[in-house]
């Protein structure tokens, strides 16, 4: 079925125009916004349901820098990808990227299909990147849910409840009613910037919003308690990191290839349980993951992260064992300039940086 509106239609004189001609006077000027190519759309979206726009705006352009189309992500090794990545997190997305990029390149000769069938295919590509891709970059009529979305659709059909993906077959069906027959690729982008700009999670601009005519949420009073807002449970967490240094280079090592952070490279370390001191921790962590002893500690720096569910508090410690760990594929001993070259957690790449001044 398709219902979408024609330019007569009432949701499309209370909705869907007043939200493109906003958008078309408002928009903010962004780099991936200069371009239809669907590799920059790509990344571009990917990278932007991980932070803010603000934030994604510096990787981005490096991201362009060093890999300015597909068969360069394809060729580019594991490292290089996960390395440019660096801070972003959410890691698996970069992997997924490099890996349909070497599907595209082999299977497509390097041109992103235009068809959802054969996106579902490639790692990394759910509904949203789908809708995102066909839309924005091929202007094909689909929808696209992402958090702004969700919240200002909610607001404009006072729909009560967390915002989560239980709210989107309602959003859908109304998105069903007023996405425009063309120029999907404006109406998706104004919807998202909608949100971005005025729909705000907090204090909303209703007094200046384009769409207040058709919002319920706005009607009645509860826009502010639309979506209802979440309790974010922070988990603080105590770690001790040990710095360990011969002939002027640091040794680090390599996460597994799954779970939380997989692949990255970091010192040797890990959390201070209950009871514990740091030295203790340092001892116990050094002696289960290398199979060393220590002869001496000293404290080197503190340094704080934060991530979406925990706060991480790096008690980093210089440390002298009796025997030096070896190398192997997993185990490196690099030196400082090198360090950079090795993509890291947020919390080690701190640590790099402050050993590095
Ligand atoms: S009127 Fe307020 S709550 Fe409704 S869509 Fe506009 S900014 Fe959001």
């Amino acid at each position: 079925m398709n219902s979408k509106v024609s330019k007569d239609h009432p949701m499309s004189q209370l909705f869907t125009e007043p939200l493109m001609s906003w958008y078309k006077k408002n928009a903010r000027d962004l780099p991936w916004r200069k371009t239809s190519d669907p590799y920059k759309i790509w990344i571009s979206e990917i990278m932007l349901q991980q932070t803010t726009v603000n934030a994604v705006i510096p990787y981005y352009e490096q991201w362009m820098k060093i890999f300015p189309n597909i068969h360069s992500v394809a060729k580019a090794p594991l490292q290089k990808i996960l390395r440019v990545w660096q801070g972003l997190g959410y890691y698996q997305r970069a992997k997924n990227i490099h890996k349909s990029s070497q599907i595209i390149c082999k299977r497509y000769q390097g041109k992103i299909p235009q068809n959802a069938e054969a996106l579902k295919q490639l790692p990394g590509f759910g509904p949203y990147t789908i809708g995102a891709v066909l839309s924005i970059a091929f202007d094909q009529p689909y929808p696209i849910v992402d958090a702004n979305v969700r919240r200002v659709i909610m607001r404009q059909l006072a729909l009560e409840g967390f915002a989560d993906i239980a709210q989107d077959p309602e959003i859908l069906n109304f998105l069903d009613h007023v996405m425009p027959l063309k120029n999907n690729r404006i109406f998706n982008q104004a919807l998202m910037e909608m949100g971005a700009l005025i729909c705000r999670n907090k204090e909303p601009l209703c007094l200046i919003c384009p769409i207040k005519g058709s919002c319920r949420a706005y009607e009645k009073g509860k826009q502010e308690i639309i979506p209802t807002p979440k309790k974010r449970i922070i988990q603080d967490i105590e770690a001790v990191i040990a710095i360990i240094e011969k002939d002027r280079k640091y040794f680090i090592q390599k996460r597994p290839s799954n779970g939380l952070l997989a692949d990255l490279w970091e010192f040797p370390g890990g959390k201070v349980k209950k009871g514990e001191t740091n030295e203790q921790a340092l001892a116990r962590e050094l002696k289960e993951e290398l199979g060393i002893e220590l002869r001496s500690t000293q404290p080197m720096m503190d340094v704080q992260h934060f991530y979406t569910q925990f706060r991480v508090h790096l008690n980093v410690w210089h440390c002298q064992p009796k025997s030096y760990p070896q190398e192997d594929k997993i185990h490196k001993w690099v030196s400082l300039n090198d360090l950079i070259k090795y993509p890291m957690p947020s919390g080690s790449a701190k640590i790099v940086d402050r050993l590095r001044t």
